[in-house]
């Protein structure tokens, strides 16, 4: 089923995600509930908040003929990134490079907005899957912005608390906008 999106002025967006302890078969449910909503969206990516679940839950699916590329290492070994896809992240844990990386993004939760964010040139990410199997991977390019960016939304931050003062000021209206339209 293709859920609502929840909209920047939402509070759920703002609150840190609770701890999956178990996968319910709500939870099963919310997940292809996610996924049919992302893809439907043609999103790479959606946390749980965004669909108004305040949750360590976010999914991602970085579609084969993505024009940016993305890098992947399973036990230190480049592997293909569709090898994992779709991928769903169940109380993901994150650590970045120092080095970092500014790259274009956009946020479903903000249509029309975009912007240049500086994120981990690296990230590896420790989470559980739908088996609540732990496991650990880590990526660059596409996907590691796209897991940066979507466990930053488990912790209620949103990419325009990382855009540049100069491009949220020229959006400003635009941003404004989108939140009274969710009061
Ligand atoms: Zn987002």
């Amino acid at each position: 089923m293709i859920l609502p999106i929840v909209k920047y002025g939402n509070p759920v967006l703002r609150q840190k995600g609770a701890n999956i302890s178990k996968v319910t078969p709500e939870i099963e449910q919310l997940v292809a509930d996610m996924l049919e909503t992302m893809h439907d969206a043609n999103g790479v990516g959606l946390a749980a908040q965004q669909i108004g679940k305040a949750l360590q839950l976010a999914v991602i699916d970085i579609p084969t003929d993505s024009e940016r590329p993305s890098r992947l290492w399973l036990d230190g070994k480049e592997a293909d990134v569709q090898s994992i896809m779709p991928l769903v992240l169940i109380n993901p844990k994150v650590e970045i490079t120092k080095k970092k990386e500014i790259d274009g993004e956009g946020c479903l939760s903000f249509p029309g907005i975009g912007g240049d964010i500086s994120r981990g040139y690296r990230v590896t990410v420790e989470y559980q899957d739908l088996e609540m199997k732990k496991c650990k991977f880590e990526a660059g390019g596409l996907l590691g912005r796209a897991v940066q960016h979507e466990v930053d939304h488990l912790n209620g931050v949103l990419f325009i608390d990382k855009m540049s003062k100069e491009e949220r000021e020229a959006q400003k209206d635009k941003i404004e906008a989108i939140r009274l339209a969710a009061e």
